[in-house]
């Protein structure tokens, strides 16, 4: 079964459960539980974040300054959402909101065995005060203490499984990232590759020289390199545009060049200089296939030569990570050029390709080495800027913006064609969910499309 029809059976279940633990239930005891709830709430989301706490991991999570300004509101309103009053919550709206916690739980790598201590001591506190609020029939009493129990357990259930999906999610791209890093040497292998063209090469030459020979010649497509290339070569260079070049260099010098030197040897001086510059070809264009695919398998985008969003999830929460630790600065910005449809659509989409280029170049060459640049959509990146204050971020925002605006870039008949960008930037504010601040960076750019373009905005 696949996680998602595993997750569709479970959640079936869970609303069959959920369906008929609201119908034991009256609206009074519903009512009942909900003003416990509701008088309880202070206190519980104390305890609550104190046992989290207990943990030193944890804490640096969960600091103080965080639960008060803004965990402490969202435990009791997820909490007053669980036990509204006298009318059953709807149950995917729970479900969703449930899921969600899970998915901020695994980002924040806030493990579920944590949580589940935290939530376990809620649960006692609210059947303790249940059981001491008196004055109820036993048959009320036992109704909302299965209320109580179903809905928490049902909560968490989803919540953990939300959780279990999202972190092994992440553990993929994170294992994805280990591979690229690790990778084969490619250098060991270019060095390799270029020995074997050479090789190749001197004993062709040396047989027509020497020889006036005739005969047949090991075809380059199978030597050393042509095995190498129609085998670990094609994997490594899959989707690399020159690759197909490559290949047809190599059927030229099989296919025409290495028949009529068989036949002519030295006598065919036309071809020899054919065959040397289809060499010179051949190596040039492999040096360009190494170059493209070490960008790639250092997670970089070919085109823009940018880092692959795929591995934003793992960078950005280890720098968050280290935030907290070290109570260093991070801003992010959120860069989109302005109307770039209209340059497709008026120049064609390579045009479009070679003014993104471009546009990323000017943005690579403007930041430092440690700043973490993506790919974040087509024509939208997203800078990770390290130990930057939010005024030191906008004075690069203001660099780059100026970088893409005083480029003029030719195109096909010469036309010089000029850009501009927005720019949206948000500084850590110390929420442990760097999608927190991915969104805040992309509501500022929003706001500056909103407001012109061709201009940065701050997330209020
Ligand atoms: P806005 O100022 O609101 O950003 O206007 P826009 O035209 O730039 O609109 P939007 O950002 O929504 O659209 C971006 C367009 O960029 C859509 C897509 O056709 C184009 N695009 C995305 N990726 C590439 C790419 O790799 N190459 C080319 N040539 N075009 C791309
Ligand atoms: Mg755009
Ligand atoms: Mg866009």
């Amino acid at each position: 079964m696949t996680d998602r029809e595993s997750s569709a059976t479970g959640m079936i279940r869970l609303e069959e459960e959920w369906r008929m633990l609201q119908q034991q239930t009256s609206a009074e005891v519903r009512a009942r539980l909900a003003r416990i709830v509701l008088a309880q709430a202070p206190r519980i989301v104390e305890e609550f974040y104190g046992v989290l706490q207990q943990d030193g991991e944890v804490n640096q999570l969960v600091p103080d300054a965080l639960v008060q300004s803004r965990l402490a509101t969202t435990l009791r309103d997820w909490l007053l959402a669980l036990f509204p009053g006298d009318e059953a919550p709807d149950f995917y709206t729970m479900a969703a909101t449930q899921a969600t916690v899970g998915g901020i739980h695994a980002r924040i790598n806030l493990q579920v065995a944590h949580v589940n201590r935290a939530w376990r001591q809620l649960g006692a506190r609210l059947q303790a005060a249940i059981i001491l609020e008196g004055g109820a029939p036993d048959e009320t009493l036992v109704a909302m203490l299965r209320l109580l129990n179903g809905t928490l357990n049902m909560a968490f259930e989803l919540m953990a499984s939300a959780y279990t999906r999202d972190n092994r999610r992440a553990a993929k791209s994170e294992e994805a990232y280990r591979l690229f890093s690790l990778g084969q040497n490619l250098s060991q292998e270019r060095e390799a590759q270029r020995a074997a063209i050479a090789e190749w090469t001197q004993s062709v030459l040396f047989r027509i020289t020497t020889q006036h020979g005739t005969g047949r010649r090991v075809p380059l497509w199978q030597s050393e390199f042509g095995l190498w290339l129609t085998h670990r070569g094609s994997v490594i260079f899959d989707g690399i545009a020159e690759l197909d070049q490559v290949r047809d260099a190599i059927d030229d010098i099989d296919n025409t060049i290495l028949p009529h030197l068989a036949n002519e040897g030295a006598n065919a001086p036309e071809m020899l200089l054919r065959l040397q510059g289809r060499i010179s070809e051949v190596k040039a264009l492999l040096g360009e296939c190494f170059g493209a695919a070490t960008r790639i398998e250092g997670g970089h985008d070919p085109l823009t030569r940018m880092l692959n969003r795929r591995f934003m999830d793992t960078i950005l929460a280890r720098e968050l990570t280290l935030v907290r630790k070290t109570d260093k600065r991070l801003t992010v910005l959120m860069i989109d050029i302005d109307n770039f449809k209209r340059i497709n659509d008026r120049y064609g989409h390579a045009a479009g390709d070679t003014v993104l280029a471009l546009c990323a170049r000017a943005v690579m060459d403007a930041v430092r080495i440690s700043d973490f640049v993506f790919r974040y959509g087509g024509e939208e990146f997203l800078l990770a800027l390290v130990e930057t204050s939010e005024a030191e971020a906008l004075g690069m925002a203001e660099r780059l913006r100026a970088a893409i605006g005083d480029l003029q870039i030719p195109l096909g008949d010469g036309e010089l064609v000029r850009v501009t960008a927005s720019v949206g930037l948000a500084e850590y504010k110390g929420h442990p969910d760097y999608l927190r601040l991915v969104k805040a960076a992309d509501e500022a750019l929003y706001r500056a499309k909103q407001n012109g373009r061709d201009r940065i905005e701050t997330a209020g």
